[in-house]
């Protein structure tokens, strides 16, 4: 591939402070972030608030057709998603979108729509990406590879501060959804959440989100 920008890919488990983490690094560096995991989460709302059984794949298919969802980089260097011309990033966080986003997001239509278009949009920009399959699929041969992780009690508690935590679900149900997704993005048969050989592999469990992102800017302007 012929490309001159700097692309900065990171993977990892749900939880794992990926995104936190991406828009620290994005401000520091003047980049473009782009959410990846939002996507996903754009498609499972558009399937939730139009009744479409997630359990079908074909229903989910045919609604990607018809559906209009757009992805518009914003002032902050961020992707703002518009399902119907409305603007839905808030809508993305729910208890609903968690517990169906493995699922939606395991089909290879849906991933096929959503990778075509991370590929397209930072063309012309220096970028940040965080997800599952960004190191693995979307971006392996960069040179800025990242694997976050940490342990499933302190990604949870993480989840339990987290300001969009509306639902005040309790640390159990967090820790149990954040077990079931992971077990289903590893297992899963496109794309599974895997560690990249050659990604640098970093346990934030004793880290401050601070430390982690400058662990990663360090590496990358080296
Ligand atoms: O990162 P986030 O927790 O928002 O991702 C939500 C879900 O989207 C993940 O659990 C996974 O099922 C899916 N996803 C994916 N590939 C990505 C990013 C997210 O399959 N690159």
């Amino acid at each position: 591939m012929n490309r001159s920008h700097l692309i900065i890919a990171i993977d990892g488990p749900a939880g794992s402070g990926k995104s936190t983490i991406a828009k620290i690094i994005s401000e520091k560096m003047d980049l473009l972030y782009i959410d990846t995991g939002a996507m996903y989460r754009a498609i499972t709302y558009a399937v939730l608030i139009n009744n479409i059984n997630g359990e079908d794949e074909s229903a989910v298919n045919r609604m990607l057709k018809q559906i209009d969802l757009e992805f518009k980089q914003n002032d902050q260097n961020r992707i703002d998603i518009y399902l119907e011309n409305k603007l839905i990033n808030d809508q993305l966080r729910t208890h609903q979108v968690d517990k169906n986003v493995s699922l939606i997001s395991s089909y290879a239509k849906v991933r096929q729509h959503c990778v075509k278009l991370q590929r397209e949009i930072p063309e012309n920009y220096d970028v940040i990406l965080d997800g599952r399959d960004i190191t693995t699929v979307v971006y392996p041969e960069t040179p800025y590879k990242f694997y976050l992780d940490a342990s499933v009690d302190e990604r949870a508690k993480r989840r339990l501060l987290d300001a969009k935590n509306k639902e005040d679900l309790s640390l159990e149900e967090i820790k149990k959804d954040i077990i079931r997704r992971d077990k289903f993005d590893s297992g899963r048969e496109l794309s599974p959440l895997k560690r990249a050989e050659d990604a640098l592999y970093i346990d934030s469990s004793d880290m401050s989100i601070e430390e982690v992102a400058d662990l990663i800017i360090e590496k990358c302007r080296k």
